[in-house]
């Protein structure tokens, strides 16, 4: 299996390249030439399956340069108990008809872990493919839950160094904890003076930067990206589409052959176009809910075909999907063009030069038919954890409350009572002062100390604090940086020992 460039202007390559590399050269995202199809007989085996088998299954449609012993390597490494528990995606009955798939039992507590628990081992396997004794430096832009994921992922990995930017003031405080006090050698973190877009636009120029690209290969370095921009960080997501379906048909929720749907709590579009790809392979799929917070660019754009990027970023309580430009989407526009390099980059640059593009009719009825585009504002976010809460004793995180409620609002317009699977992104001790909030438990906080929400939390719902939480209490903080947008490049070039 080759990859392309949604562009359309660099040479096919293999997967482990498009790994290593992250983005294509001319600045598209690489997708695979084509997608196999899955027998119901696969799909329903994925049941039995532990859940390393079922990724190493699905890796191995794209990956075909790795070795089935070397993705079963990767996949065990990734998946063990130890980092995940018994398993790294439970599907929990809720309601009558909607489920939720929880991703978020791993080491940093975001749905996040199960694509960079596995990345650093597929790039490590890419490099000794490619025959190439280059580091690698891993830069990352993060709304808050990417930088932490990637940071446990990639740290002390051998030829690797990774480089965070956050933006100071736009995550929750234990997402910033959870970052500044990373350990291992190769670990480097920034607080920007900016929001999450800030961030990703200075990592997409320095990517783009040719001159520093060059200054970089002469000391032994190259760039690579753990962001969703990857292929390998969005391929082991397809997984848990498939394996949820396989459980809910085990678990007599649903029979084999009837069409589902799946609400996610959308930023980068990264997730819910893993899902579109497991539709793609054959998972009976209906649609899928796109569910974001007040920054909504994309359900307006799955309402009207236009994208417009041209609005003030509204920090919320889901900080992770604070995002006015979601990356992914030129990978669905590709699909949804056949492959129209030309035309994808055409709407690509005028979204770079005009902050907006339209799409043709054909391609916005695509869209409509395959999304249903829904926003949810804070109060109803809030609201929505109070009354999932009480009415059935379960407790969700912000984002998830999002798609929660984005799945009512489709039920209700929709009079549609197909089974529903809201995927839930986050772990609610993440983001114990909202959840307080949301379950009436807030007054009396002492805001200055970061624990207190999750003591309190735990007393109120009777719940256990994860254990990665308690941990941060006593861990140093070690990485104090705050540095502008603008000085990105020249603190990269310090991290790594470059003069100039
Ligand atoms: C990253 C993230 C999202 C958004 O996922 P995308 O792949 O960027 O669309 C949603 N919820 C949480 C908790 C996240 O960390």
């Amino acid at each position: 299996m080759l990859f392309v460039s949604t562009r359309g202007q660099v040479e096919k390559v293999s997967s482990a390249h498009a790994i290593k590399e992250g983005l294509a050269g001319d600045g598209g995202l690489f997708v695979p030439q084509s997608f196999p199809y899955l027998s119901q007989e696969t799909i329903l085996g994925m049941h039995a399956l532990p859940y390393e088998q079922c990724a190493a299954k699905i890796l191995g449609c794209f990956l075909t340069d790795y070795s089935a012993e070397e993705l079963a390597e990767c996949t065990a490494a990734a998946y063990s108990s130890e980092k995940f528990g018994e398993d790294p995606a439970p599907l929990r009955k809720v309601a009558e008809r909607t489920d939720v798939l929880e991703l978020w039992h791993g080491p940093t507590m975001a749905f996040k872990d199960i694509a960079l628990q596995i990345l650093p081992h597929l790039m490590t396997k890419a490099q000794e493919k490619t025959g190439s004794d280059i580091r690698i430096v891993i830069l990352v832009a993060t709304s808050g839950d990417t930088g932490k994921a990637a940071l446990e992922g990639f740290a002390d990995v051998p030829g690797t160094e990774i480089i965070v930017f956050y933006p100071e003031d736009g995550v929750s405080q234990v997402q910033k904890l959870q970052m500044v006090t990373q350990a291992g050698s190769n670990t480097k973190v920034f607080g920007i003076l900016g929001n999450f877009d800030d961030a990703q636009r200075g990592v997409k120029e320095i990517f783009g930067d040719a001159e520093l690209g060059n200054e970089l290969k002469e000391c032994g370095w190259t760039f690579s990206s753990a962001n969703s921009i990857n292929w390998g960080r969005l391929v082991p997501q397809i997984t848990y589409y498939f394996k949820a379906y396989a459980d809910a048909v085990a678990n007599e929720r649903i029979q084999f052959g009837e069409n589902i749907i799946f609400s996610v709590p959308t930023g980068n579009f990264g997730d819910i176009l893993a899902g579109y790809y497991a539709k793609k392979m054959g998972l009976p799929v209906k649609h899928f809910i796109c569910a974001s917070n007040s920054n909504n660019v994309l359900s307006d754009f799955i309402n009207t075909g236009v994208y417009n990027k041209n609005r003030t970023l509204n920090k919320t309580v889901s900080p992770s999907m604070d995002i006015l430009v979601s990356s992914n989407l030129e990978r669905l526009l590709f699909d949804l063009t056949e492959n129209d390099a030309i035309q994808v980059a055409e709407w690509m640059k005028q979204l770079n030069t005009e902050g907006t593009y339209q799409v043709s009719k054909d391609v916005a009825d695509r869209v409509r038919e395959l999304f249903f585009g829904a926003w949810i504002d804070e109060q109803e976010t809030v609201d929505t954890i109070g009354r999932v809460h009480n009415d059935f004793e379960y407790l969700i995180d912000p984002h998830t409350a999002v798609a929660w409620r984005a799945a009512e609002k489709y039920r209700l317009l929709s009079s549609d009572d197909s089974y529903i699977v809201v995927l839930s992104t986050a772990s609610p001790y993440k983001f114990c002062s909202t959840v307080l909030e949301g379950i009436g438990k807030a007054a009396g906080l002492d805001e200055t100390d970061p624990f207190a929400a999750a003591h309190k939390l735990a007393e109120e719902t009777e719940t256990l604090i994860p254990p990665q939480v308690t941990a941060l209490e006593t861990m140093p903080v070690l990485h104090k940086n705050v540095i502008a947008a603008g000085e990105m490049a020249q603190n990269i070039k310090e991290t790594l020992g470059i003069k100039g």
